[in-house]
């Protein structure tokens, strides 16, 4: 836990390593633990209100949901969040994003777990991700469904051979 409004007002600075699991909230959107590098620091805008400006590199796997193969990307992001509680959140401006806290504590996996799913195309897939074509995953997994088709109806009958035999 972390006081995060003490962190702002004191212009805190924070690196940390973090690993996210799949499941519960990232259920879908993740298919391997994820490494994150977080750093995140306080700060005040012009107007002197303390927030919180954060980078996240995660080492993201994923499933493609047109190929379905799986797909291992760096994904970057940044994300700027105004600590304050539910009274103090009307007064910010409509572009400055809340991070509605009463007493201030915080769980940083939470949150960057909120900020990962934010930030997470509403699409996963190749072409989204890596900019790279599908096709030629799928080109393999036709390759390995023919493999298979033409395989079995042999072992069948071998199968079936055996049995003869065994009767
Ligand atoms: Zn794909």
């Amino acid at each position: 836990m972390l006081n995060i409004l003490k962190f702002v007002k004191n212009a805190g600075q924070l690196e940390q390593q973090l690993v996210l699991q799949p499941g519960e909230r990232l259920e879908g959107l993740i298919s391997e633990p994820v490494d994150c590098a977080l750093q995140m620091h306080g700060t005040q805008d012009a107007a002197g209100k303390p927030f919180l400006v954060g980078h996240v590199q995660a080492k993201l796997v994923t499933d493609c949901q047109v190929c379905m193969e799986k797909i291992k990307v760096n994904f970057d992001f940044n994300f700027e969040l105004y600590p304050v509680n539910s009274k103090k959140a009307e007064d910010l401006n409509d572009d400055q994003e809340p991070l509605i806290t009463e007493d201030g504590d915080v769980d940083i996996k939470d949150l960057v777990i909120n900020e990962l799913i934010l930030a997470l195309p509403s699409v996963l897939t190749h072409e989204v991700l890596t900019e790279e074509d599908c096709s030629k995953h799928q080109i393999m997994r036709a390759g390995e469904v023919v493999e298979q088709k033409k395989r079995s109806p042999f072992e069948v009958l071998k199968q079936l051979k055996s049995d003869d035999f065994n009767s």
